[in-house]
């Protein structure tokens, strides 16, 4: 008896939701093709997830695009040309590379996460862990960078950059740009969807781990000394997430415990109550795919395994039968890091202004110089010298005069005797202030979504397959079929398919039998089939058969579209007054 992930594969593949890439030269381990189905399935997904994320919040979330591919600064900024890597082992006698840590997790059924290279050595050594391929001897365990490498134009390697493991970047380099456009205020959001790229060492989990996936995420910037968040309490204030806590998991605690979302930020257990709210929202989302809530929780990382920019994160586990647990999205903490990474590489402006409530007094020093002395000392050198002098600015020109020994100063190499300058210190009062925001980060992968929404859809009744996709989701919204192949059954299915094609994706139904073409339209989890039947061509009405519980209604030809729409939102047809009928060909 096969399990239920090679069930869910088996369907997947034949059914032409995806397939690994490149399979007529053997398959490239990481990259994975969509099918039709795959691709309406990841692109519904992804069309929910920027309902969710952005369209509900569209008055201070914004979506942007940015190349995948940037210049090798970039990710020199953001750290991840230091801290991008995991580790890799390889057998000294075939020479395949492995995850280290994987290894480990995989042989001794303990988690590696976070540990050092050494460490992990030493776990390797101890336990005599081996090349799972060929049981040959591993050898040392080393970093390596996981992100793939490039030259932009015909400058290499001078020219080097690199695809982005992430969309992140590109909205903070984007930060000032949209921080103007949204006028100025906080909070507000960046939203990207996009493809990354991640050079992972020896993916063998099929969609799970890709070394090309689509990423969805939402850059959120906030002024820390106000971070307040109304949505929590609008929006969220009655919901419960699961969280397991950092500080359990280093106690051997594995059992994750509900916390409404609102106590979490009182409690600081949430350290970023933005970081909160995406949470909650993510939680909202993942219920709208299929995952109940006793299915799902957050993950606190220990310190030891947090990325290199967060101060805190939290892993959004989905329960699969496979792996038992499945992170399907990241929420970190990643308060002024990033920013503050690319003020310094770029020296780009990318502050914000806080209003202040009260003026602030400052007190500075500034200098000033006696023009007619410059001008009795310099003579005819002295434009040269006033020019210098303007370019610098009074607080450098202080700094320089502040430090400079001895009697004169030297500015850009001219020697200015200091009796020329008088250092005073003024008092201003100021109304605002240059802050850097902080940032929460809700972080998805499209690809592990679709296969959480195939495991949770993934229903057998009597043998047959019936996907219970979330309506919103399913591929196909809408199956059309006459009763039996004959006309005029088939002209009226003909045409109403026609028409509901411009609606919807739909699927005209062929079989043997009104059965057969049922179970066809469950197997794909179509929501509803629309069958021309005997009464059709007389009468001018179908029914509507709805998957889940195989019940039926009668409605005039004219009204299925609205039908169909009310149902895909959530709306249940048998409420909307229609005759409901039980048919005898449905009971198979
Ligand atoms: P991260 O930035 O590592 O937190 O990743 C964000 C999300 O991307 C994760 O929660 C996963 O859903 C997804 N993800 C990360 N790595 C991979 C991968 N190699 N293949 C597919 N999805 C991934």
């Amino acid at each position: 008896m096969s399990s239920k992930f090679d069930k869910i594969i088996d369907y997947a593949v034949r059914k032409g939701f995806f397939w690994q890439s490149y399979e007529i030269y053997g398959g490239q381990a990481g990259f994975y093709d969509l099918g039709s189905l795959g691709v309406l399935l990841k692109s519904n997904i992804i069309e929910l997830w920027r309902e969710f994320f952005v369209k509900q919040h569209q008055e201070f979330v914004v979506e942007i695009e940015t190349p995948i591919i940037a210049p090798a600064i970039v990710f020199k900024a953001s750290g991840h040309e230091e801290n991008f890597t995991d580790y890799a082992v390889e057998c000294l006698q075939c020479h395949r590379t492995f995850r280290a840590d994987h290894l480990v997790e995989e042989r001794l059924g303990i988690s590696a996460e976070g540990l050092k290279a050494e460490q992990i050595e030493e776990v390797i050594r101890k336990n005599d862990i081996r090349c799972p391929v060929c049981g040959g001897p591993l050898g040392n365990v080393y970093r390596f960078l996981l992100l793939f490498q490039t030259y932009i134009g015909p400058y290499s390697p001078s020219n080097l950059a690199y695809l982005r493991p992430e969309a992140a970047q590109g909205m903070f380099i984007n930060f000032k740009r949209v921080y103007e456009l949204m006028k100025r205020r906080l909070p507000f959001g960046i939203a990207q969807i996009g493809k990354v790229a991640r050079n992972e060492i020896s993916p063998r989990q099929g969609l799970i781990r890709l070394r090309e996936f689509t990423i969805m995420e939402i850059e959120f910037f906030y002024d820390e000394s106000n971070p307040t968040c109304d949505l929590l309490y609008e929006n969220c204030s009655d919901e419960y997430i699961n969280i397991l806590r950092a500080e359990d998991r280093a106690k051997g605690i594995d059992k994750p415990l509900p916390i409404s979302v609102s106590e979490a930020v009182d409690e600081k257990i949430i350290l970023s109550p933005w970081l909160a709210y995406w949470m909650c929202i993510a939680k909202k989302f993942v219920n709208a795919l299929g995952v109940p809530n006793n299915k799902t929780y957050f993950e606190e990382k220990l310190p030891s395994e947090r990325a290199h920019y967060s101060k805190q994160t939290f892993d959004q586990i989905v329960i699969v039968e496979r792996w038992g647990k499945l992170e399907v999205s990241g929420h970190a903490y990643r308060h002024t890091y990033d920013l503050e990474r690319h003020i310094e590489f770029s020296r780009a402006d990318l502050y914000a202004i806080r209003q202040l409530k009260a003026p602030k007094i400052i007190r500075r020093s500034v200098v000033k110089y006696d023009k007619n002395a410059v001008i009795s000392f310099f003579g005819t050198k002295a434009p040269q010298v006033f020019k210098v002098l303007a370019s610098l600015g009074s607080e450098a020109l202080a700094k320089i005069v502040a430090e400079s020994k001895g009697d004169s100063v030297v500015v850009e190499g001219i020697e200015i005797p200091k009796t020329i300058f008088r250092v005073e210190d003024v008092e201003e009062k100021v109304w605002v202030e240059k802050i850097i925001p902080h940032v929460a980060e809700p972080s998805f992968g499209a690809e592990r979504l679709l296969y959480i929404v195939l495991e949770y859809a993934y229903s057998e009744d009597g043998g047959k397959v019936i996907m219970k996709f979330p309506k919103r989701v399913a591929p196909i919204k809408v199956g059309v079929t006459p009763l039996v192949d004959r006309e005029p059954l088939e002209g009226i299915a003909h045409r109403l398919f026609k028409e509901l094609k411009r609606h919807y994706y739909a699927m005209y139904l062929e079989g043997d039998s009104i059965g057969k073409k049922y179970a066809q339209a469950d197997e794909l989890g179509i929501p509803f089939v629309v069958t021309v039947d005997y009464e059709s061509p007389s009468k001018g009405d179908v029914t509507i058969r709805d998957r889940d519980t195989k019940k039926q209604i009668r409605v005039p030809i004219d009204g299925v579209v609205k039908v169909i729409d009310a149902g895909l939102k959530g709306v249940d047809i048998f409420s909307l007054g229609y005759p409901i009928i039980e048919r005898v060909e449905d009971k198979e």
